[in-house]
């Protein structure tokens, strides 16, 4: 029983490998051949959304900082996030000022597929702020500069 428990469990599919897929009542925003966009189900702010790399990778321990492919996993999520704003969300005049772009550090994940979060940079939610102060969030600068090249 143990066993087939078990096995039902790694039957389950990720969460957001489903949304990739189109089988969840998340609906994709914005694409790229690589990344989805999508909005967070408990938004924190008054845009708050979530990218993703199609091909799933648990979190950022499961990135490789000497790994081209990897680097550009990360960067599509970053330029798939930015022609997402420009689009939806003209009024965003600095993208680098006004919005918070930001990965889970490991074992403080909410969902077990890599995610980068945008948010407003300021106007934060209690949950957001206490977050922030934690340090449970990672920048996407600091994550793009952690590569050897
Ligand atoms: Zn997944
Ligand atoms: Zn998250």
């Amino acid at each position: 029983m143990l066993l087939f428990a078990f096995w039902l469990e790694s039957k389950k599919k990720c969460d957001f490998c489903e949304i990739v897929e189109g089988n969840s009542s998340t609906k994709i925003a914005y694409q790229s051949d690589r990344s989805i966009v999508f909005k967070d189900k408990t938004p924190q702010n008054k845009i708050h959304y979530q990218v993703a790399p199609k091909r799933h990778i648990q979190n950022l321990n499961g990135i490789d900082f000497n790994s081209y492919c990897d680097k550009a996993t990360i960067m599509d999520i970053w330029e798939t996030a930015r022609s997402f704003i420009k689009k939806q969300h003209p009024e965003i005049k600095n993208i680098d000022k006004d919005l918070k772009m930001a990965f889970h550090v490991p074992d403080h994940t909410s969902v077990d597929h890599l995610h980068m979060h945008i948010l407003n940079a300021s106007n934060h939610s209690e949950k957001t702020k206490k977050e922030l102060k934690a340090r449970l969030f990672q920048d996407v600068y600091d994550v793009v500069n952690k590569f050897k090249f």
